[in-house]
């Protein structure tokens, strides 16, 4: 006897048939001795038409009014669903969002849960009902019950978030396909369903443009111990398990906007060589670290900037017992690895090693980083108040890091846990051997990227760009801030890159020129035409290699690779956007993801 929470999406409920279907399961599910709670979205394709119904009425609808109409689809299908489960002899109940009492914060088309009351729903399953739930909504004010969405998508948010509020022993998302898989099976046929993946690496994926699973739905489950399978509601397979790996959930408070950061990571351990001028042409990210590879050099950090002219900067970070080792590969071939302007012309400076024997990693990490551009601000802003300078910045999805001058580890670690009141914690570099290195794939076709040139290399730079696109809520993917300082006249200055979603592009470019015209030879340049390739694996930590096959396969494919951020469970390149499907099919099949051993395990080579 348990208590299930099913959550169907708009083609599973999309017609009569398999709205009674849905029923029949759900049905079955209570005849195995279970409470259901059932959540839904709206029919097939109705928000979409409800979506153009308001836009052939208004080019810019407001967005109390849009929540009010979107809110609707959802109150369709729940009825529908209770009345096939009454017809079928099952008891059932819909409720919506505001009859639950599902409160969330004031903010129209775009709602984070606060908080769900659970009395009416657990008066309603003791009755012996099926209580179904309307997906998407929620309220923000108990007096005036005005009505807000999630967002789109949101419905798999709202049943994890009854999942976490009813302490339910699983919450089971039912949609068109089969499962998570290894990467996106309309563009690599070969893709395989994943048995098991964890909430981090889901979360990665799941923000990359997975479309599987709304991003703050993985966040809920991570953050409070949810236990979620994603199966296909067209047979009984048991699709893909997402795990929690979190020992202790946070207690219920502030349902998603508890805190953002989980806990603050620092590494002394780390020493950082940096590569300036090497060659901007396939193959040399591949060259470069599949030596350090095939040396058992294990690499943490890797930041590749933009180029410039046909030369690029690439950074990385080791242990600091095998910095000699690392400098030693880097130096045999930084000449390697010039370009060839540079071999032509005297006047162009030729390639540069640069080392630091120790350095510190400060690194926030947390769920509740996705989609809060101002997180990330805060930490450099944080930073800059102590008068700290950043040398390398590499962020991911729920994951921001910064390496600072050793010596300044300590007053960083502890303002940042004040901030964001958490406590602070010696990275452990857990390896996880049993885990496979890669797990999946992404390609982000949405992406642009943009660059600041000749900021002013001093405190407080990062925090002011970030700060200024965080408070217009555009939030940044793949900071990387160069390792090349160039003087200008008396000043050192370095350049800052970055990717955002392309709709913010316009808005960020204009910030951004803003900026740069306050510096005295700041300079913006954007590019839309990127693809972002992302490999996402837990098991790739302490996994000397990972990142150097990924490199082999876009340069075996002659794909340039234009920009490298990594966390410790990712990493991703920005190449050309018309190249992105190669790189996908290719990173793909180099880490053997689409073949099956006669187990039906996935083979890593
Ligand atoms: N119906 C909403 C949408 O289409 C919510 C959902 O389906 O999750 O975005
Ligand atoms: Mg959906």
């Amino acid at each position: 006897m348990g208590l299930i929470i099913q959550k169907y999406g708009g083609t599973s409920v999309g017609s009569v048939e398999r709205i009674q279907a849905v029923a029949q399961r759900v049905k079955n599910t209570v005849l195995q001795g279970n409470s259901v709670v059932v959540v839904v979205s709206a029919m097939g394709k109705s928000t979409d038409a409800l979506v153009q119904l308001a836009q052939s009425i208004s080019a810019h609808p407001c967005r109390r009014e849009m929540d009010m109409l979107l809110s609707t689809g959802e109150q369709v299908s729940i009825s529908l669903l209770s009345m096939a489960l009454q017809e079928i002899g099952q008891a059932a109940i819909s409720l919506t969002g505001a009859q639950v009492g599902i409160v969330t914060e004031p903010e129209h088309t775009r709602a984070r849960i606060l908080e769900i009351a659970t009395d009416r729903l657990e008066r309603h399953l003791k009755e012996g009902k099926v209580v179904v739930v309307a997906g998407f909504q929620g309220t923000s004010n108990k007096l005036d019950l005005e009505v807000t969405t999630l967002g789109r998508g949101g419905s798999d948010t709202s049943a994890v978030a009854l999942a976490a509020a009813l302490k339910a022993d699983c919450c089971e998302i039912y949609t068109d396909v089969p499962g998570v898989l290894t990467t996106d099976p309309r563009l690599v046929p070969e893709a395989q369903l994943l048995a098991e993946i964890t909430c981090e690496e889901m979360l990665e994926l799941a923000s990359l443009g997975a479309n599987v699973l709304h991003p703050r739905a993985v966040e809920i489950a991570h953050n409070y111990g949810v236990q979620m399978v994603v199966r296909s509601s067209w047979t009984d397979a048991p699709g893909t398990r997402i795990v929690s790996t979190l020992e202790q959930p946070d207690v219920l408070q502030n349902l998603e906007l508890g805190r953002p950061v989980a806990a603050v990571h620092y590494d002394l351990s780390q020493a950082k060589i940096a590569l300036l001028r090497v060659a901007d042409h396939p193959g040399v990210a591949a060259e470069l670290f599949g030596e350090l590879a095939h040396q058992n050099l294990d690499v943490d950090l890797i930041i590749q900037s933009i180029h410039e002219g046909d030369s690029n900067d690439i950074a990385f970070t080791v242990a600091q017992n095998r910095c000699n080792q690392a400098e030693a590969v880097a130096t045999a071939f930084g000449p390697m690895l010039s370009s060839l302007a540079q071999v032509k012309s005297s006047e162009i400076l030729p390639s540069e090693v640069l080392v630091e024997p120790q350095v510190a990693k400060v690194s926030i990490v947390g769920a509740g980083i996705i989609g809060r551009p101002q997180i990330a601000a805060q930490m450099f802003k944080t930073l800059s108040n102590l008068g700290i300078n950043l040398q390398m910045i590499s962020t991911s999805e729920v994951n921001v890091s910064c390496t600072i001058a050793a010596t300044d580890c300590q007053r960083a670690t502890r303002a940042l846990c004040e901030v964001f009141e958490v406590n602070c914690s010696a990275l452990n570099r857990l390896s996880h051997q049993n885990l496979p290195p890669v797990r999946g794939v992404a390609l982000d076709l949405h992406q642009a990227a943009l660059a600041i040139r000749n900021v002013p290399d001093r405190p407080g730079m990062a925090a002011h760009i970030f700060e200024t696109l965080a408070a217009h809520s555009i939030s940044v993917d793949m900071i990387i801030q160069s390792q090349r300082s160039r003087p200008i006249g008396s000043t050192i200055t370095r350049d800052i890159a970055f990717t955002v979603a392309a709709i913010d592009l316009d808005l960020a470019q204009t910030l951004l020129e803003e900026i740069a015209q306050t510096l005295e030879h700041g300079e913006v340049t954007a590019d839309l035409a990127i693809a972002k390739i992302s490999i996402v694996g837990m098991g790739m930590v302490g996994h000397p290699g990972v990142a150097a096959r990924m490199f082999a396969a876009l340069a075996q494919e002659q794909i340039n690779i234009q920009m490298i951020t990594t966390s410790e469970i990712r990493v991703s390149c920005v190449v050309v956007a018309e190249q992105g499907v190669a790189a996908l099919q290719a990173v793909h099949s180099a880490f053997g993801l689409g073949e099956l051993d006669q187990a039906g395990e996935r083979s890593v080579p």
